[in-house]
């Protein structure tokens, strides 16, 4: 006669506020992975005795969010509460997440949106020296290099939004690599940001109204929420022995890859969903075709050499990672430190290909070409390599593009206010 729900669940989001709530609950007496089930709960059909609501707890970040609770005590709902079959619970979750980790970088992405407009105007209109700070080496660098962040973060997000569609069976992977990088190259670009604002990094009122204060506190929960980095790093590391084996057969979906980069999708098919990639990354599978394209634009003068070298030694840094990965010994609960970083520069090798195929499938414009180049040199910089001045001086051409818009309320006592 359905079913009856005991327990509690903290920190939710909404968890108040809302009308329904998708539950995740025990349902074999042993768990398992056939052990749990999925619920939508629809609070206004509960008898009120039977449930209660959690306070809403005070956070860090987000603060203006209903991040609270939800206890159940004997709440009876029906069998047409059930998603999907009773058992199936967490099999739905691990794909539901896939769809979720990939949009959720999208709060990434409006953090740095920000914080980057906000760094800009301060720049120009900050005085130092009897000169404008933008004028400084050192800051249009950062700025450059911030703006080289943002860039790498919107190809990743979108190729692999659009990879939903698409390259649906290797979503597990994707997911997982989007999740890990997106938020954690957003949050270290925020914090040379906030470097760069000095004070006005750490104000919560006065200048901008505490904007950029605020940005940088509730982006901080990205990483953590949908599946921490460890857990996702740890779920690219079970992908290790399929990309290895996909790497060395050159296994790819070639017929997918045009539409993940441009033009019309095709209807997204749940039903296409794997909890595990078993056939790879097709994305990094082809890096090494996008490279030679590179590398043949640049020699009919279409990019730089510059640009053509950096991709040869993303090629070069790919294949020694995938030997890495190759050379890992664990076992599913045992997975060591190695795996972890090893799954940070597959990630990093992930962005270096969406870069290579974003550019060979697009209009090619010089500011593409820049882009391109700029990317390219902060993935590389974040592989490890050395510091180059010849990669590093894109940073400083796509900071001259930045433009510096609107009124800046930059009075060095900090009190002009911003309408924004
Ligand atoms: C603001 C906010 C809103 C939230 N909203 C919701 C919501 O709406 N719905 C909901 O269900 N939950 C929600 N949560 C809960 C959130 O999903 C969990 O906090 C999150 O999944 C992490 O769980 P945990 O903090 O308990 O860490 P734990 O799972 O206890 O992990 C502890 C530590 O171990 C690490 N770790 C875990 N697994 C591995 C691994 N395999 N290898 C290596 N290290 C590992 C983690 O990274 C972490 O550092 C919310 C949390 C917050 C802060």
């Amino acid at each position: 006669g359905g079913w009856r729900l005991d327990g509690e669940k903290w920190l939710i989001n909404n968890a108040g506020r809302s009308r329904h709530i998708c539950l995740l609950a025990r349902t074999g007496e042993q768990g398992g992975p056939r052990g749990f089930s999925l619920f939508l709960v629809d609070k206004a059909r509960l008898a009120p005795a039977s449930y209660r609501a959690l306070p809403k707890v005070r956070t860090h970040g987000i603060r203006g969010a209903d991040i609270s609770g939800i206890a159940f005590d004997g709440a009876v709902v029906g069998d047409d509460a059930l998603i999907g079959a009773a058992g199936t619970g967490i099999d739905t979750v691990l794909r539901s997440l896939q769809l979720t980790r990939i949009l959720c970088t999208a709060l990434s992405l409006g953090a740095l949106d920000h914080a980057l407009d906000i760094a800009v105007r301060y720049a120009h209109g900050r005085n130092l020296y009897e000169r404008h700070l933008v004028t400084l080496p050192r800051v249009r660098r950062t700025l450059g290099e911030a703006a080289a962040a943002l860039s790498v973060a919107e190809t990743v997000t979108t190729v692999a939004a659009r990879a939903i569609h698409t390259l649906t069976p290797e979503l597990s992977l994707v997911s997982a690599v989007t999740k890990a990088l997106v938020p954690n190259l957003v949050q270290d670009t925020l914090d040379r940001i906030t470097e760069l604002l000095g004070v006005r990094g750490f104000l919560s009122e006065g200048y901008l109204d505490g904007a950029y204060a605020k940005l940088e506190r509730d982006h901080r929960i990205v990483a953590v929420f949908d599946g921490s980095t460890a857990v996702n790093r740890n779920l690219i590391a079970d992908h290790f022995p399929s990309l290895v084996r996909a790497w060395r057969t050159g296994r790819a979906d070639r017929a997918a890859l045009p539409a993940t980069l441009s033009g019309a999708l095709p209807p997204f098919d749940p039903a296409r969903l794997r909890l595990l990639s078993t056939g790879g990354c097709t994305l990094v599978q082809l890096l090494p075709e996008a490279a030679a394209a590179v590398r043949t634009a640049a020699r009919h003068g279409e990019l730089p050499r510059e640009t053509a070298r950096m991709a040869a030694e993303l090629d070069t840094v790919t294949r020694s990672v995938h030997r890495a990965m190759a050379a890992v010994e664990r076992t599913p609960r045992d997975v060591p430190q190695t795996a972890f970083d090893l799954a940070a520069r597959y990630e990093l090798c992930f962005a270096g290909s969406a870069l290579l195929h974003h550019w060979t499938a697009g209009a090619r414009t010089a500011e593409d070409g820049l882009r391109l180049r700029a990317g390219l040199a902060l993935v590389l910089s974040r592989l490890g390599l050395p510091p180059d001045e010849r990669r590093a001086e894109a940073y400083d051409r796509l900071a001259d593009r930045l433009p510096a818009t609107g009124p800046a309320p930059l009075s060095s006592s900090g009190t002009t206010r911003s309408t924004r």
